[in-house]
């Protein structure tokens, strides 16, 4: 039987405020452990919450950005569980009123625009990290707690189960990714943790309504363990299907070492939250008016920038696409654009050797590679001497135009200078040329790469060849 694959994914992002959502300890990744703690986030007796402006503010971005309502009564509520990445044992969180919901994430597939509905949106705060002695909870023999992370504020989004294979997952992570770094609500490091995923996925018979039975895919922390783990576990399930099996209804979690998911825990086993409103808190409300300041000043969004990128300035879908990627290009490349340098030069240039030297160095100023494109564009140097003299201008406080009459790199654009050269080379291969003239055209190449290497790679190559036609035909 041939089945289709229905995903839906539940996504961690953790906001970049300088402190934590409801007290006010610092967020900075890597302090020594426990450093960046006090009574509130630590749950200690008495100790009273107050909400992270800048983290409603956030959130209110992300949501504006994920085209989603802005719900101006919005409640917070506890979760309890016991675990000790959790000093509280419950955390505070958005369960029946989120502050946004209804919103979708538009996104290209092999140039197919596609749409994800975001069904909502939250606040909530996250526990704290466990440190294993041996790496692994399962054969450590203590674990400890750092409770800095505890209490920085986090939004989860959820998507509808409308996502149709593995690859297309992938895609919408990375867009939202993106989405979350132009929107500066958060550094969106997968490896820091600062962005989490986990996926639902299911089975169903092809065209039917009904929807399966879905597994929860914990522990995904990179855009290729998400691809995977869906691939990994679509084939599974179809397997279990095609044997005639049932699927349980569990949380499973990917295990990247044997690239395999494997069950946590069942349904049976999932914990009772016992969720109820947080007394601590009152409800958040937020003015129309500030709402509507938050939207006036919204950045650019990553689709939008694509757009223009193709349209205003007529570049290819793989041009923009990398600019939209690399916002540091990006800027580089409208700071050069705005001063008339062609689109497409610049683009190639940006994405070739340069984009390698860049991420190795750092990136030039701007004006130092408009130097370049220009020398190019007069047809001062080849475009091979081209690379040799962007090398030298990440090691030289020179400009191109300097770089290049210092180390003699010119076009020989005299044709008088250059026509000495050819009859040179002629005059010293006059067998050869005789050999070409009775009918040995491949010889052809080695006439050119004689004069080339005779003037160093510095002549025009079109000048060359027609100056060896005019040699080799005029006499013949
Ligand atoms: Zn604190």
């Amino acid at each position: 039987m041939k089945y289709d694959i229905v995903i839906g994914l539940e996504i961690h992002v953790a906001l970049l405020t300088e402190s934590k959502f409801l007290c006010s300890c610092a967020t900075a990744f890597g302090a020594p452990p426990n450093t960046q703690c006090c009574p509130v986030c630590l749950g200690l007796p008495g100790a009273l919450p107050l909400v992270n402006e800048q983290a409603v503010e956030y959130a209110v971005r992300a949501g504006l950005a994920l085209n989603c309502e802005i719900n101006h009564f919005s409640r917070f509520d506890r979760k309890n569980y016991f675990y000790p990445d959790l000093p509280k044992a419950y955390q505070i969180t958005q369960d029946v009123f989120p502050i946004c919901t209804n919103g979708y994430l538009e996104y290209y597939i092999d140039d197919v625009l596609r749409r994800t509905t975001i069904t909502r949106l939250h606040l909530e705060e996250e526990a704290g990290k466990l440190v294993h002695s041996s790496g692994s909870i399962v054969d450590s023999e203590y674990s400890l707690v750092d409770y800095n992370r505890a209490g920085i504020p986090l939004i989860e989004i959820v998507t509808a189960p409308d996502i149709t294979s593995p690859r297309q997952a992938r895609l919408f992570l990375e867009q939202l990714r993106l989405l979350m770094l132009y929107m500066g609500v958060s550094d969106t490091k997968m490896e820091e943790g600062s962005l989490r995923c986990d996926a639902n996925i299911s089975l169903k018979p092809a065209g039917s309504t009904v929807l399966g039975t879905k597994v929860e895919i914990k522990n995904l922390n990179s855009f290729r363990a998400l691809e995977r783990a869906l691939e990994y576990e679509a084939a599974r399930q179809s397997r279990v299907l095609e044997q005639g099996g049932e699927i349980k209804q569990e949380s499973r979690t990917w295990d990247e070492r044997s690239g395999r998911t494997l069950s946590m825990r069942s349904k049976g086993d999932a914990p009772d939250y016992r969720i109820f409103p947080e007394p601590d808190l009152p409800p958040l409300r937020l003015e129309p008016d500030w709402v509507f300041r938050i939207r006036e000043t919204l950045p650019e969004r990553p689709l939008e920038r694509l757009h223009r990128l193709e349209e205003s300035y007529g570049l290819s879908r793989y041009e923009s696409t990398f600019l939209v990627n690399y916002a540091d290009f990006c800027q580089v490349f409208l700071e050069l654009a705005e001063e008339g340098e062609d689109n497409t030069d610049l683009a190639n240039l940006l994405m070739g050797d340069y984009a390698r030297l860049a991420r190795e160095q750092g990136h030039l100023e701007p004006q130092r590679l408009a130097g370049l494109l220009q020398i190019l564009q007069e047809g001062l140097i080849t475009h091979n001497q081209g690379k040799a003299v962007l090398e030298e201008l990440f090691k030289s406080p020179l400009s191109a135009r300097e770089i290049v009459k210092e180390k003699g790199w010119e076009v020989l654009k005299d044709p008088a200078q250059l026509k000495g050269v050819v009859q040179q080379v002629l005059t010293a291969n006059s067998e050869l040329v005789e050999r070409y003239r009775g009918g040995e055209e491949k010889l052809w190449g080695f006439f050119v790469g004689q004069v080339m290497r005779t003037v160093q790679g510095k002549a025009d190559p079109q000048m060359v060849n027609e100056l060896l036609k005019g040699e080799l035909t005029q006499k013949s």
